[in-house]
């Protein structure tokens, strides 16, 4: 695991509800199962090696030196959603698209996460409405983080890595609800979207059939007072 530094940092590990004498603080760490696991899960982050649109390029420039994302033991962008705990939604999602990004998101191993990065992914940005863009990738997938901007800065995208992290370092093991992949398995794959003339999610299939027969019967009722 990288830190980033030469050395782990105990206090970071360190339950700060559990008294420590000073000159321990460097040395000891007295800590709860849970926040072990967090700590090296927030720091452990493996990103999916994937990018959709101008966004993708604020996402490499992230990884690069000067904002270097190794600091977070986030460099090892895998190419493998198999490899990958992270998807970052990093560009304009379009209905082509939203068929392959539903399906690496269900290949990834539980625990994962979502960020959707910028305007596009978050809601359709600036292609809102358009006849070949969706409007947000959470139509689809579960997000845990939202970074807004077109484009966000990679400082942007840092402050929500570290908005990931911190909604990792809240789970615990006493709560099966905040780790659910060690309780029930694993989750049920999201159906595939299927692509045709517009975009159909089949978990909607039912109140798109009730919307259809209800425009039908109004549609007879209109011709039938004509
Ligand atoms: S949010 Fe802006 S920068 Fe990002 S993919 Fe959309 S148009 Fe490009």
């Amino acid at each position: 695991m990288t830190t980033g530094k030469d050395h782990i940092d105990l206090r970071e590990l360190h339950n700060s509800e559990i008294p420590l004498p000073d000159g321990l603080q460097n040395n000891v760490a007295l800590t709860t199962l849970s926040q072990l696991y967090n700590w090296g899960r927030a720091r452990s982050t493996w990103p999916l090696l994937f990018g959709l649109a101008c966004c993708a390029i604020e996402m490499i420039a992230t990884a690069a030196a000067r904002y270097d994302l190794s600091r977070f033991g986030m460099e090892v962008m895998r190419a493998s959603p198999r490899q990958a705990d992270l998807l970052i939604v990093s560009g304009t999602v379009t209905k082509k698209m939203v068929v392959p990004i539903v399906r690496i998101f269900n290949q990834m191993p539980e625990p994962r996460y979502a960020l959707a990065m910028g305007a596009c992914a978050s809601g359709g940005g600036p292609f809102k409405e358009g006849y070949n863009v969706v409007s947000g990738i959470d139509k689809f997938i579960p997000v845990d983080v939202y970074v807004p901007g077109c484009p966000p800065t990679p400082q942007a995208l840092l402050y929500g890595l570290i908005t990931l992290h911190r909604k990792m370092e809240s789970s615990s093991l006493n709560n099966i609800n905040s780790v659910p992949w060690y309780g029930r398995g694993p989750s049920d794959e999201i159906p595939l979207p299927i692509l045709g003339p517009d975009i159909i999610d089949p978990r909607q299939t039912e109140i798109l059939r009730k919307e259809i027969e209800s425009f039908n019967a109004s549609m007879q009722e209109m011709q039938a007072e004509a």
